[in-house]
């Protein structure tokens, strides 16, 4: 398995984008070919992880899934999450919020949607788009995101106290990469679907998202839910690289059967 920790982001320290290359394949002999083969073996030992977690249910995982605009996020939960059995893991999505969520505290609906004991949910985008989206097109003032940064590593605190181990990827692309994957969706009718002019607004404030994320990244990253920049231009690495960190977490987890009931050994089944 890939040597994830070259890409956590080390608490207390300021993240710097320009120094992380989004094609980088560090420690992986081959390419595309040789990659892609490699991730089944990692689907299987995810796999056998998350039912030990199911079983156990005594704890559970995060995993929080941010990224601009084609970075990938679906893909990745497509790719890194196959073969899992469907029945404990949850894929959710935040989109704006409704009118009923803005009438709360932005955690409100993000808080809602912790996984319970034994399951593993995986936030594609999150309560990080309070700190992202809301900065970059101003839908609060400074004085109200900034303090923002505290409520959430306070939030990821509880979360990790209470059993939940927190996994929080960022899955970098280059902005150049983001131009070939937005022309790959025009050249091609049956990717229009995923065609959003709105997305073309959002890639003119490219290096205001890009602060946004260094700022909300360096501010966020701690001892107990650090983060991880994921080198995402190919997508095969990406995923060696998601699978492989989500696995170290639920390594550490080390979640265990349950102790089976007296007696299993002498009955015999009529
Ligand atoms: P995705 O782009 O993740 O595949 P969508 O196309 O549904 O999913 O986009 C979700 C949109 O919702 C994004 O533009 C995102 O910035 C926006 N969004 C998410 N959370 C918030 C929030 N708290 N406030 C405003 N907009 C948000």
């Amino acid at each position: 398995m890939l040597d994830t920790s070259i890409y956590q982001v080390t608490p207390g320290a300021r993240l710097v984008l320009a120094e992380h290359d989004p094609a980088a394949k560090t420690g992986f002999e081959g390419g595309k070919t040789e990659g892609k083969l490699a991730l089944p073996a990692l689907n299987q030992r995810l796999s056998v992880l998350q039912e030990r977690l199911w079983a156990e249910s005594k704890q559970s995982l995060l995993v929080i899934l941010q990224a601009v605009d084609t970075g990938g996020k679906d893909g990745t939960i497509r790719n890194v999450f196959s073969g899992v059995n469907p029945q404990g893991v949850r894929v959710v999505g935040f989109g704006k919020p409704s009118e009923a969520e803005l009438a709360r505290d932005y955690l409100w609906r993000i808080h809602q949607e912790t996984p319970p004991d034994g399951n593993i949910k995986v936030f594609n985008r999150s309560h990080y788009e309070d700190v992202l989206v809301v900065r970059v097109h101003e839908l609060a003032p400074e004085t109200t995101w900034s303090r923002r940064y505290g409520h959430i590593r306070e939030f990821e605190r509880i979360l990790t106290d209470e059993g939940t181990t927190i996994v929080k990827l960022f899955l970098n692309i280059s902005k150049e990469e983001q131009r070939r994957r937005l022309q790959a969706r025009l050249d091609k009718p049956d990717k229009h679907w995923k065609f959003n002019k709105a997305d073309l607004a959002d890639r003119a404030r490219w290096d205001d998202y890009q602060r946004a994320y260094e700022d909300a990244i360096s501010e966020t990253s701690t001892e107990y839910a650090p983060w991880h920049i994921v080198p995402a231009d190919r997508k095969w690495y990406r995923d060696l690289v998601a699978a492989s960190i989500v696995i170290a977490a639920l390594e550490r987890m080390n979640p265990r059967y349950p102790e089976p009931e007296d007696g299993l050994d002498s009955l015999e089944i009529t």
